[in-house]
């Protein structure tokens, strides 16, 4: 059955490719030469994977699943969450995005924080969401040179290292985003 993951993160791609179960192949928005921007109008990470993921299902009538992704902090009431990729606005980089958080939590107690990860799938009518959670603290300060977006700051529970100085093998058996795809492909199987 062919299955299209709406991204065109290559490395996103061949980590889901690679826990696929036979019978399926994965297509990617690359693979088919789609380029058109898909604002990500909603206000939760639920709702902007379930436009991704409608978005391009009817566009190509085809079964897609689509992943969103935000980082959740307590004393912030669960900011920056849907906003993560433009914290401190509009086209700022990933660092601007780590300096404004360090800023907002300047003085609050908890540092408790969680990224989650929704998969929104479509099959025909049929809709499907699901979700990972991963917990842990925000750092002081940067914390390793690895990774992206703010995984300099984020510390997961019971670990000791930010996912920026773990290997990527480990991030990617822990994360949020591991565990989303997890669900998602043992819904396949
Ligand atoms: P996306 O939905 O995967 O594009 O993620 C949205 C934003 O959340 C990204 O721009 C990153 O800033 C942040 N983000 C997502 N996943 C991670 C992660 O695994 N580590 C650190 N930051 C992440």
């Amino acid at each position: 059955m062919k299955l299209i993951f709406a991204t065109h993160n290559a490395n996103k791609f061949s980590e889901v490719k690679a826990m696929l179960p036979e019978g399926y192949e994965l297509i990617s928005l690359t693979d088919l030469a789609y380029h058109d921007d898909i604002e990500e109008t909603a206000n939760t990470i639920e709702g902007n994977a379930q436009i991704k993921a409608e978005t391009i299902a009817a566009h190509f009538g085809m079964p897609c699943f689509a992943d969103d992704t935000g980082l959740e902090v307590d004393a912030l009431n669960g900011a920056p969450g849907v906003r993560s990729a433009r914290y401190a606005g509009e086209g700022k980089s990933d660092a601007a995005n780590r300096e404004k958080l360090l800023d907002q939590l300047k003085g609050k107690e908890s540092r408790k924080a969680h990224f989650k990860t929704v998969i929104c799938y479509i099959n025909g009518k049929e809709q499907e969401s699901f979700t990972g959670i991963c917990t842990g603290e925000i750092l002081e300060r940067e914390c390793g040179k690895g990774g992206f977006g703010y995984d300099a700051l984020f510390v997961p529970t019971a670990h000791e290292k930010s996912f920026a100085e773990m290997s990527s093998e480990l991030k990617n058996k822990i994360s949020h985003r591991a565990l989303a795809f997890q669900k998602f492909i043992k819904s396949l199987a």
